[in-house]
């Protein structure tokens, strides 16, 4: 069996440091052998992003470019219509046979997934994990309770040793950057320096991204 395959799925509208910081978090408590940004191509959920497709994905490979055993998975940009993650899971199952893969989300996506399409099918393909998040203080929906239940308390190697079906909760150090944020300081003409890697902020700066003025 392959090692671990951990998917970090997003708008990163822009990407930021808390998203890497993150994937670097998860990787290391996965022990994983590859980790994958993926970004989404119509968000179903949400507004549309303020950078296009191709500049999202730009701004992605400028980042993960230089962090060992992270990459860019664009897939979903390349699929017409909404990226609904039933559907990548399962072509990423059919690809990857028995291989260990690991969807993992922000504790406020966790608490929206049973708004997305096929949601319960999705321990079934991937394990799940949950990363906590500073801003996310939300109840959990009872059905999710649920799923937290049935699933047990799970650790990296119990999920390194099959397939799909277990959740695991992962701590990471909080740190309270959100692509809005992001997006609100540009707006305002204030300094991103620190907030996102300095190749995204060249790029941001080239196209103009995100300004009022646009
Ligand atoms: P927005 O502010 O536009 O809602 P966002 O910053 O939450 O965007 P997304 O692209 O929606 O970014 O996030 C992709 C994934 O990364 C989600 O699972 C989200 O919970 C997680 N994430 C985003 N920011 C952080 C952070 N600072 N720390 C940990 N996880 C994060």
């Amino acid at each position: 069996m392959k090692g671990v395959l951990a998917i970090l799925g997003g708008t990163f509208d822009p990407v930021h440091i808390g998203h890497l910081r993150a994937a670097i978090e998860l990787a290391e408590a996965l022990s994983a052998a590859e980790l994958r940004l993926m970004p989404c191509a119509v968000p179903p959920h949400r507004p549309q992003p303020g950078a296009s497709p191709s500049q999202r994905l730009a701004m992605l490979e400028a980042a993960a470019s230089g962090l060992t055993g992270i990459r860019v998975d664009a897939r979903e940009l390349d699929r017409p219509g909404p990226s609904y993650t039933v559907d990548t899971l399962s072509a990423l199952r059919t690809e990857e046979g028995d291989r260990p893969i690991v969807l993992a989300m922000g504790a406020d996506a966790f608490a929206g997934l049973p708004s997305w399409h096929r949601w319960e099918e999705l321990i079934g393909l991937a394990h799940l994990a949950v990363l906590t998040r500073p801003d996310s203080h939300q109840r959990l929906d009872p059905r999710l309770e649920t799923l937290l239940a049935q699933a047990g308390p799970a650790d990296a190697s119990t999920l390194a040793g099959q397939p799909a079906g277990a959740l695991i909760r992962i701590e990471i150090p909080p740190i309270p950057v959100s692509s809005t944020l992001i997006r609100q300081r540009l707006a305002e003409g204030r300094s991103l320096a620190h907030l996102v890697p300095a190749a995204v902020l060249a790029l941001i700066d080239q196209h103009g991204l995100y300004r009022r003025d646009r």
